[in-house]
């Protein structure tokens, strides 16, 4: 049996990487969350989602022993030269505030001169207790709406609107936006790759 930790303690964000990853029949694979280990959560103090996803993951499989996945997201605004970026959950100075966090960022663009085009952004780090690693990213593009709508999602999904849509993130159910978002095209482009890497003692 092998185990595999996910370095989240988001039950949702849990369920979805277990959901995507299916595995193989015949391919037993215990999914754990970090929540079950006695582990302080780690400091994201990477300068890219690259960084912060793979910090996590590594951290998080020598602490456990076991091979860890862990991923870093947010949004990136073109105008604001990739602003909020890796520091989307604290753009407004308190973490996980949402709201002030749209507010912030819609008052950043009250220029209407500004170019609204923006792409939410997903790493995937993958790495075993020896350092070795693999990683995959997931962009969805889109444009930042004038004001909030919908009450679907989190984060600043009420005011992202994806390429080719009308509506925003907010206003989509949470099954079409797994269809398309970031999170699921990275943990898509990463699922063939896990069970070779996984099973490789060398890798
Ligand atoms: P984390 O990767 O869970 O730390 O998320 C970083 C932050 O990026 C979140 O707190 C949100 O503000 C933002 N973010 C990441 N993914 C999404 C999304 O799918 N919808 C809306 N906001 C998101």
């Amino acid at each position: 049996m092998t185990t595999l930790v996910i370095a989240t303690r988001n039950k949702g964000k849990i369920a979805e990487i277990a959901r995507i990853l299916k595995f193989e029949k015949g391919d037993p694979l215990e999914v754990r969350s970090v929540a079950e280990f006695d582990i302080e959560d780690v400091e994201e103090t990477g300068s890219t989602f690259e960084e912060n996803a793979l910090l996590k993951a590594l951290t998080v499989a020598r602490a456990t022993g076991f091979p860890a996945l862990a991923d870093d997201s947010g949004l990136s605004v073109d105008a604001l030269g990739g602003a909020p970026g890796i520091y989307s959950a604290r753009y407004s100075g308190v973490h996980g505030d949402d709201g002030a966090n749209i507010d912030k960022l819609l008052k950043e663009l009250s220029n209407p001169s500004l170019d609204r085009a923006a792409r939410f952004v997903a790493v995937i780090a993958l790495a075993k207790p020896d350092g070795s690693h693999i990683m995959a990213r997931g962009e969805l593009l889109g444009r930042i709406a004038e004001s909030k709508r919908g009450n679907n999602g989190f984060g600043y999904d009420p005011i992202f609107i994806p390429v080719g849509s009308k509506r925003t993130l907010g206003e989509y159910h949470p099954q079409e936006k797994d269809e398309i978002s970031h999170r699921a095209r990275a943990l898509a482009d990463i699922a063939p790759k896990v069970p070779g890497f996984l099973n490789n003692p060398s890798a």
